[in-house]
C-alpha cells in the first residue's frame, strides 16, 4: 500500500518515491508509488497534480485504497522519481477547505445544522447545510469564521485509537469504517475528514460568504478563502474602480450616482417624448391643407404622439392621415385617422400591407410589416 506523506505533512511538495507499477489507460498512464504527497480526490477535493520527474502529473485518484498518479507519458517501473505537486494549488485548496471546516463548525454550534453537501471547485467551493440561514444568520457565522482566523488557532489531524474515537464527538457525512483521521479546529470544530489541511487557522487569511441560496430545504453557501477571497476582492475593486471613473463618483458612492443616473435619464426620457410631439404638431402644421390622403413619417414617437398627430393630421386632408413610427427594420407602427368607415376597410389595409391591428370607425392602429415605399404607393391610390 502506499505510504500517505500527505497525511504526515501536508506541506510537503517535493518528494522521491519508487514506481510500483505504470499502466497505461484510457487518458495516460496510471502510475503507482510506495509513497505518495500527491492527495487523491475525495471528500470534495479534486485530486493534486504536479510531476513526477519530466511526466506531468493530471490527476489523482484512489480506488480500493490504491493512489492513482495519471501521468501524461510512462514511468520506468523500478526506478526513483521525484515529485513535485503544484503546491501554490494544493494550498489554496488547504486554506479553503480548512475554511470549510470553521464555517461548518459555527454553523453546526450556533444553529444545530448539518453539513450535508460540500464542492472545491477552481476558485470558490459550495456548501450546503441541512436547514435555512436567514441573513442576519450569515453575517453573524462570517464574523465568527473570521475572529476563528484572527485567533490563530491550531488544527491538528490524526487518527486516535478506537477506544478514544468512541468518546469523540465528531462531525462525519457517512458511517465510516476502518481508521478515522480526525480534523480539530481547536474549540471550534471536530470532524471526521481525510483532506490535508492548514496548520493554524490564521493562514486562511480570510472566510468570505459571497453566495447564499435556498437548496433543497436547506442554504447552498459559495464560501472563498483565502488567495480565492483575495482574488474576488480584486475583482470587485476592479469592477468598483471603473464604476467610479465612468459615474466620477467617490469610492463607495457608485449606487447612489447610479440611481441619480436612472432619475436623470427618467427626466431626459420625458422631456424628449414632449419636444418630440411639438417638433411633430409644427411639422404638421406647415403641411399644405386639403391634400387627399397623407403619410407622415415620425420615427421615435410613441403611441401617445402618434395619436396625437393623427387627431391633427385628418385636419389636414380629405381622405385618411396615416402617421408611421419606427426605422422599418422591424417595420412600423401606424395610427390611421379619417372622418369615418375606417374599420370597415382595416382588415383591407392590413392585407395589403402585411399588417395587424384595428380600432374604431374615425381611427385605427397596429404594425405593418411593407416598406415605407409600399406604404406611401398603398395610400396614393386608397379611397375610404
Ligand atoms: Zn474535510
Amino acid at each position: 500500500m502506499t505510504e500517505k506523506l500527505y497525511d504526515i505533512d501536508a506541506y510537503l511538495s517535493v518528494f522521491t518515491a519508487k514506481v510500483l507499477s505504470c499502466a497505461p489507460s484510457a487518458e495516460g498512464y496510471d502510475v503507482i508509488l510506495d509513497r505518495t504527497a500527491f492527495f487523491p480526490e475525495g471528500g470534495g477535493q479534486y485530486g493534486d497534480t504536479g510531476t513526477l520527474n519530466e511526466v506531468s502529473v493530471l490527476d489523482t485518484q484512489i480506488r480500493e485504497d490504491v493512489i492513482y498518479h495519471r501521468t501524461d507519458a510512462p514511468l520506468t517501473v523500478g526506478s526513483t522519481v521525484t515529485g513535485r505537486l503544484n503546491f501554490e494549488e494544493r494550498f489554496r485548496r488547504m486554506q479553503n477547505h480548512s475554511g470549510e471546516h470553521i464555517v461548518s463548525g459555527i454553523v453546526h454550534g450556533m444553529l444545530g445544522y448539518e453539513n450535508v453537501g460540500f464542492h472545491l471547485g477552481d476558485s470558490f467551493m459550495t456548501m450546503d447545510y441541512s436547514g435555512v440561514l436567514s441573513p442576519a444568520d450569515l453575517s453573524a457565522v462570517e464574523k465568527a469564521a473570521n475572529r476563528a482566523v484572527w485567533d490563530n488557532r491550531e488544527i491538528l489531524c490524526r487518527y486516535p485509537a478506537r477506544e478514544e474515537l468512541a468518546s469523540i464527538n465528531y462531525r462525519s457525512k457517512k458511517e465510516l469504517m476502518g481508521d478515522v483521521r480526525i480534523v480539530t479546529v481547536e474549540g471550534i470544530d471536530v470532524c471526521a475528514c481525510c483532506a490535508p489541511h492548514v496548520k493554524r487557522t490564521g493562514e486562511i487569511g480570510a472566510i468570505v460568504i459571497t453566495d447564499a441560496i435556498r437548496w433543497k430545504g436547506g442554504t447552498r453557501l459559495t464560501v472563498r478563502c483565502g488567495s480565492d477571497a483575495l482574488k474576488e476582492y480584486e475583482t470587485l475593486r476592479a469592477d468598483e474602480r471603473a464604476l467610479s471613473a465612468l459615474f466620477s463618483a467617490p469610492r463607495g458612492e457608485n449606487s447612489s450616482a447610479a440611481e441619480k443616473l436612472q432619475k436623470d435619464m427618467a427626466d431626459l426620457r420625458r422631456a424628449y417624448s414632449v419636444a418630440l410631439k411639438e417638433n411633430g404638431l409644427m411639422r404638421l402644421s406647415m403641411l399644405p391643407d386639403g391634400a387627399g390622403n397623407l403619410v407622415f413619417l415620425l420615427p421615435d414617437a410613441d403611441g401617445d404622439v402618434m395619436r396625437t398627430a393623427a387627431n391633427e393630421g385628418i385636419k389636414k386632408c380629405t381622405g385618411v392621415f396615416v402617421c408611421l413610427a419606427g426605422d422599418g427594420v422591424q417595420g412600423y407602427k401606424y395610427v390611421i385617422s379619417a372622418r369615418g368607415n375606417l374599420r370597415a376597410k382595416a382588415k383591407e389595409i392590413n392585407a395589403a400591407l402585411g399588417g395587424r391591428g384595428g380600432g374604431s370607425e374615425t381611427m385605427i392602429q397596429g404594425s405593418f410589416a411593407a416598406s415605407e415605399e409600399e406604404i406611401r404607393d398603398y395610400f396614393k391610390e386608397f379611397t375610404i
